[in-house]
């Protein structure tokens, strides 16, 4: 293989090899890591002089290197045979992160009906408590201001628990859908 894929610096450098921007920074030598550099040959033939566009290493003249030159077309072609791997690539990745997604949707939905068993099993519970304290205020073993007391107490628990409960219920859906959504994986 000739060319691999370097990690993109920036697009908008400015270059003095008259390399065209895909492969300015983008592409190096596969042998040596090198940059690829581009030469124009012009041939003569029958409507005048023509341009051809050569790609090569910068080391192609050092002993023992390889001495493949690309014409243009060919470059264009393992250009486009590495992007189309890239997008394999992505295939998986996108695979991977739905399975991933699922699975948290499945973990973020157990834990919601979790938290809202447990709420409201607590508000059964302090239900029971304020049966308990009308049925001994019923049978007067406690005192008119102890049962107001505890009664507030119990009321403003239940409170509590309704907002929490609330919350739990209408608090953002997991919305698996918008978030793959903006990851957006282009598929070609
Ligand atoms: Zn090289």
């Amino acid at each position: 293989m000739l060319l691999c894929c370097r990690e993109h610096r920036s697009s908008s450098a400015v270059s003095n090899q008259p390399v065209p921007r895909h492969a300015d920074d983008l592409i190096q030598c596969g042998h040596c890591g090198n940059t690829i550099t581009g030469e124009v040959k012009t041939k003569k033939i029958k409507k005048g002089p023509k341009d051809y566009r050569y790609y090569r290493c910068a080391r192609y003249n050092k002993p023992g290197h390889p001495r493949i030159r690309l014409k243009e077309a060919d470059l264009d072609e393992q250009v486009l045979a590495m992007f189309e791997r890239v997008r394999i690539e992505n295939d998986d990745v996108r695979e991977w992160f739905a399975r991933v997604l699922h699975a948290r949707t499945r973990h973020d939905q157990k834990a919601k009906q979790d938290r809202l068993a447990e709420l409201s099993r607590q508000v059964v519970m302090v239900r029971n408590q304020e049966n308990q304290l009308l049925n001994l205020r019923l049978m007067d073993e406690i005192e008119e201001q102890t049962f107001a007391r505890k009664g507030r107490e119990l009321r403003d628990r239940l409170a509590q628990l309704n907002l929490q409960v609330d919350a739990a219920t209408t608090a953002e859906p997991n919305t698996p859908r918008l978030r793959s959504k903006r990851l957006n994986f282009r598929k070609h």
